[in-house]
């Protein structure tokens, strides 16, 4: 059959992930840590709280001056710190543009990199994200493989690694053995994780993903699709394209990306109940394609749509519907609204 991934049925996948903390706990996946590191995680454990204390593992202590709790700062700080980290990259550039115009950058630079940035950011947000980590729709074999070397032109790391990371961050969101909580900072949440040698296993976290040969095949040829992601705007433009469809496009696609294990597991609102501190975040959901709307996406996180209210901008979705009205995308998995209703905060 044509959309057959040979992924197993989801519950397998449901119950895996639930069961991953025990099953990493003593497995070489874990992450190491110091007497430090064990003692603060047992007397948490013995507090019985659900949120790991701050600098609770080696690498928090390093970066911890630039540990930003969203919980101790008031709404206006908060506010003003989503303007910054999601804002002042986007206004630098914007000032770039205009300090460089007609000397470094032109019509067509900006055309490459807007051209580059959303089917780069689409095949991480409807196919890393969506499509792979939580299966929200099955697409045609074809499109499966476009869209994955679309997702692995970003530059985040090859296409089962991200998976596993991904999975293993839901299964533990701001507990213990979270990749990329700001219960460790928000520069940790950012980016510092990025840093921190361990990484998820997927044989422990996506053991299907491992069978499919569409994915292992992307994932195996990942340095080709980054060169590529380089290649393409320098044949088009130049020296000149590959600044600005190459590398700054990359940079875009890199900070919306951690913005939102940053920036939506510290600001803005919670809509449903959920073990974690995810949030719904405008500015994320409208420059991260839907992304943005990550309160959303941790209480149904097999939802193929993440903007649940009407106004909630969700550009993934209405690509993943498109795919699924030309016939390439199946399976498209959307929440009852009663179900919706009963899970919803006040
Ligand atoms: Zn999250
Ligand atoms: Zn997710």
């Amino acid at each position: 059959m044509l959309y057959e991934e040979d992924w197993g049925d989801n519950e397998h996948v449901m119950t895996h992930v639930r069961a991953v903390p025990e099953v990493a706990e003593g497995s070489p996946d874990s992450e190491p840590q110091g007497a430090d590191g064990v003692a603060a995680a047992l007397a948490f454990r013995a507090s019985g709280r659900t949120q790991r204390p701050l600098a609770g593992r080696a690498g928090a202590s390093r970066l911890s001056v630039l540990a930003l709790d969203g919980e101790r700062l008031g709404p206006y700080v908060k506010n003003a710190l989503v303007l910054v980290v999601v804002l002042v990259p986007f206004l630098a550039t914007a000032f770039a543009v205009v300090q460089l115009w007609e000397r470094a950058v032109n019509w067509r630079d900006l055309a490459l990199l807007f051209g580059l940035y959303v089917p780069i950011s689409l095949g991480v947000t409807a196919g890393f994200h969506r499509m792979l980590t939580h299966r929200s729709f099955r697409a045609h074999p074809v499109a499966r493989g476009v869209i994955l070397a679309l997702g692995s032109m970003a530059v985040e790391g090859a296409a089962i690694g991200w998976a596993a990371n991904h999975l293993k961050h839901h299964a533990l969101a701001d507990k213990e053995g979270d990749p990329h909580s700001p219960v460790d900072g928000l520069f940790h949440a950012h980016l510092g994780w990025l840093f921190d040698p361990t990484r998820a296993d997927p044989a422990i976290y996506c053991r299907h993903l491992l069978k499919d040969p569409v994915v292992r095949f992307v994932d195996r040829t990942f340095s080709l699709w980054v060169v590529l992601s380089l290649v393409i705007p320098f044949a088009l433009g130049g020296w000149t394209g590959l600044l600005w469809g190459g590398l700054v496009r990359m940079f875009f696609v890199h900070h919306i990306t951690w913005s939102v294990n940053s920036v939506c597991h510290t600001f803005g609102k919670r809509a449903f109940e959920t073990p974690d501190r995810s949030r719904n975040q405008w500015m994320v959901g409208l420059l991260g394609m839907g992304e943005g709307w990550h309160n959303n996406h941790h209480a149904f996180p097999r939802s193929a749509v993440h903007g649940l209210d009407r106004w909630q901008l969700d550009v993934s979705a209405w690509v993943i519907a498109c795919l699924e009205r030309v016939g390439l995308a199946r399976d498209v998995q959307r929440i009852a609204p009663e179900v919706l209703a009963r899970k919803r905060l006040g």
